[in-house]
């Protein structure tokens, strides 16, 4: 079975790591490749033309040409050859012209594209062409993002000796590796070392009202990346906040601090991208230039589908469940601006997010295509990383309107209509391919009196802590669910009873260890669990009317206590 608790994230990928299939070699490989495939692609051009030449009045063969020079002015900058690309552009434009216009063409005209062709070939022979090819692709490629080392380290940075360990203590239970650092001094050094994923900043220090935000602008300016910040303050007011900002400040925390607020922007700012990778299709009928552009999202993290055959984009929207599709605009046997008005017309397609990707650069073309309802046009060539934060933001909006259907609001899990349905669909994927799995329920322990004690927002806040633990604890695979007011529902896939139990009775263990904060001090909750599987139980009504039971068995038994099938027919009363 599957790994527990924490996601695995593959290592490597980076500069000179020497494996084969990391996304960055393969983009090498397919580089070298387009450049052996170069020479030939010219001679296609040249072929085309001269036949041109031999009967001018041929328009297909014109309009072949300029697809071809389309195609190569878009791909061949993504190569390194820019001066391949400009020239092709150029020649692109002056056959155009010749398309457009209705009258035979002067003799001048056909010189400029004459000249235009020799300007193209004399920019892919140059001698110096491939290697500087080489050099601009390896500049161009930005290189994997840093491999968040696991587990995620977190520095907090406090003067407030009492206040960091407690933070630290209760970060730790979430899995977090924390550092704990009293003072600014030896911070950098240690950042130095090894870049934390995260860092948890005090603003207030005895150097200063505002030492921390200091700090920080020092460490993000020298640092090699990136690092997310989270400030934590006494201080609530406008100047403070404004410094916590232009230091580079993620996340603005008052004191005293919330701990689930701040796991919650913990988890935010550290999520692994590849623990839940964006899906992007990418739809465009160049071969090559497709896998590159698959290549470069995939080195950062994405997972990619490409079609290169615009009549079969449908079965591939269903199949591999897209967030977000890159579309070319000019394919052979279908325009793009025809198949984003297809996939627009599928209700469940509706509102996914289509970019075009296009050598295309009229702007009044583009704005027609933007019309029909695609969300940006970027234009072939492409900076990889203009590529990367192009798609990351869109799809990343994406997520967010979707989680506002599909999630509850208070902990970010699947609310129940959707639980169910991921109910029902684990019966049908389970009913095929005659697997297993289990479904768990479970319920906070006198969650009544908790409300009544501490009132509502603590006892929100309990239910946020363990949504949280059981983000952290159980694998992207399983399936969580907010079912109700403190209940939860837990889907494990190719799971028994046993392994089942043991998983959730983990988690009751670490609950119980967790330490609740209110005004009148910290205190402990439990919750019970009662578990069922599939194939025991056959479908997704009786799976949870048995889990019920359990549960409720669970509760009868005198709570915090996990229960399944087996617990029962061990008959222990
Ligand atoms: P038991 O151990 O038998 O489960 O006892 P209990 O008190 O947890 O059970 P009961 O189901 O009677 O109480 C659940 C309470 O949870 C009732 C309701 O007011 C409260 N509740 C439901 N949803 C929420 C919520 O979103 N936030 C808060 N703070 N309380 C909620
Ligand atoms: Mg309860
Ligand atoms: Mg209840």
């Amino acid at each position: 079975m599957g790994k527990y608790g924490k996601i695995r994230t593959e290592a490597g990928g980076g500069e000179g790591t020497g494996a084969a299939d990391s996304p960055r070699e393969r983009l090498r490989e397919l580089r070298d490749k387009y450049i052996r495939s170069l020479p030939d692609a010219i001679a296609r051009i040249e072929a085309r033309w001269s036949r041109i030449l031999e009967d001018k009045s041929n328009r297909d063969e014109a309009r072949s040409l300029h697809g071809m020079l389309h195609t190569l002015a878009g791909s061949a900058p993504s190569f390194g050859f820019s001066e391949v690309g400009e020239a092709a552009r150029n020649a692109e434009t002056l056959v155009r012209n010749l398309l457009d216009s209705a009258e035979p063409q002067d003799s001048d005209a056909w010189e400029r594209i004459e000249a235009g062709l020799d300007a193209l070939l004399a920019a892919s022979i140059t001698s110096r062409c491939e290697e500087l090819a080489r050099r601009r692709f390896e500049e161009s490629v930005p290189d994997a993002p840093l491999v968040r080392g696991e587990p995620k380290t977190v520095f907090i940075v406090d003067d407030d000796a009492c206040l960091l360990q407690n933070l630290a203590v209760q970060i730790a239970c979430f899995g977090y590796e924390v550092r704990t650092f009293t003072g600014l001094e030896d911070l950098e050094a240690n950042v130095e070392k090894s870049l934390p994923s995260a860092i948890i900043m005090d603003l207030m220090f005895p150097e200063g009202k505002v030492a921390g935000a200091d700090a920080i602008a020092a460490l993000q300016r020298n640092a090699v990346r990136r690092i997310p910040v989270i400030f934590i303050s006494q201080r609530d007011d406008f100047t403070a906040r404004r410094m916590s900002v232009r230091a580079g400040g993620d996340a603005y925390l008052t004191k005293p601090i919330h701990i689930c607020s701040l796991l919650e922007k913990l988890d935010q700012l550290t999520g692994d991208r590849e623990a839940d990778p964006y899906r992007i299709l990418i739809m465009d009928d160049d071969p090559e230039l497709s896998r590159f552009y698959a290549l470069t999202l995939e080195q950062y993290g994405m997972r990619t589908r490409v079609v290169n055959d615009p009549l079969q984009i449908i079965e591939h929207l269903v199949e591999f469940h897209p967030e977000l599709i890159l579309m070319d605009m000019y394919m052979e046997g279908c325009h793009g601006d025809e198949l984003a008005k297809i996939i627009r017309q599928m209700e469940a397609y509706v509102s996914i997010p289509i970019v075009y990707l296009s050598a295309e650069t009229r702007r009044d073309r583009q704005l027609r295509a933007l019309r029909i309802g695609a969300d940006d046009f970027l234009t072939k060539p492409i900076k990889p990383e203009h590529l990367i934060s192009s798609v990351t933001i869109r799809a990343e909006r994406m997520r967010i309107i979707r989680s506002f259907m599909e999630r509850d609001s208070l902990t970010g899990l699947l609310n129940h209509t959707k639980t169910k349905e991921q109910l029902d669909l684990a019966v049908l994927r389970a009913r095929r391919r005659g697997g297993s799995f289990c479904f768990a329920m479970i319920d906070i322990d006198g969650f009544k009196s908790i409300n009544d004690t501490h009132g509502h927002l603590t006892g929100d806040r309990v239910i946020v802590i363990l949504s949280r633990l059981l983000q952290q604890r159980l694998r992207k695979t399983d399936v969580m669910g907010r079912y109700g007011g403190e209940e939860f529902a837990v889907i494990l896939m190719d799971t028994n009873e046993e392994q089942a139990y043991r998983v959730m009775d983990e988690i009751r263990k670490s609950f119980e260890q967790i330490r609740h904060e209110s005004d009148s001090g910290p205190f402990p909750v439990t919750f019970s669990c009662g578990i069922t599987s599939y194939p025991a139980f056959q479908d997704s009504l009786s799976l949870n009317k048995e889990a019920d039971r359990l549960l409720y068995e669970a509760k009868r038994r005198g709570r915090n206590r996990v229960v399944t099938g087996k617990t029962l027919e061990g008959g222990e009363a």
